[in-house]
C-alpha cells in the first residue's frame, strides 16, 4: 500500500536526517518524486519559501500550519486531514484516510527533516483554530 510505504521512507529520511541539514538526500527526493510526481515539487518549494510551524499546546496538543500562497493551512493531528481544494476534491469518502495533499506531505517532511518551527501556545490555541477564530 502506497501510505505505508510513504511513512517507511518517512522513517527512513528521519534516520538519515539527523543531525544533517535538514535536506532530503538525492535519493530520497528521487522516491518522493515517484511516490508524488506532482506534488513534490511545489511541496517543497513551500517549505522553502516558508516552513512549517508546529504550535503546541501546554497539554501536548500540536497543530501545524503554513502558508501557501496567501492561504494559511492548518493541519491537525494526526495529521489525515486538509481542508484545501486538492484534498475536498480528491477525498472519496472512504478513501480519504488514504489521500496525501502537498499540506498534508509538507507536515510529514518537516517533520521528518526535523526543521519543524515551534510554537508555544495557551490551552485555547487549538480550540480557536477549530471554532475558526484563528483563521
Ligand atoms: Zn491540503
Amino acid at each position: 500500500m502506497i501510505l505505508s510505504a510513504f511513512y517507511a521512507l518517512l522513517n527512513d529520511i528521519h534516520d538519515s536526517a539527523s543531525g544533517r541539514s535538514g535536506e532530503p538526500s538525492a535519493a530520497h527526493l528521487s522516491a518522493l518524486d515517484a511516490f508524488f510526481p506532482e506534488l513534490i515539487r511545489p511541496t517543497l518549494h513551500m517549505i522553502d519559501r516558508s516552513g512549517v510551524t508546529c504550535h503546541i499546546e501546554p497539554a501536548g496538543r500540536k497543530a501545524y500550519r503554513m502558508k501557501d500562497g496567501q492561504a494559511l493551512y492548518t493541519i491537525l493531528e494526526p495529521i489525515k486531514f486538509c481542508c484545501c481544494e486538492f484534498f475536498e476534491e480528491h477525498a472519496v469518502l472512504d478513501k480519504a484516510d488514504q489521500l496525501l495533499c502537498k499540506h498534508l506531505i509538507a507536515t510529514h517532511l518537516a517533520k521528518a527533516l526535523g526543521i519543524l518551527q515551534e510554537s508555544i501556545e495557551t490551552t485555547e490555541f487549538q480550540a480557536g483554530i477549530i471554532s475558526g477564530a484563528y483563521f
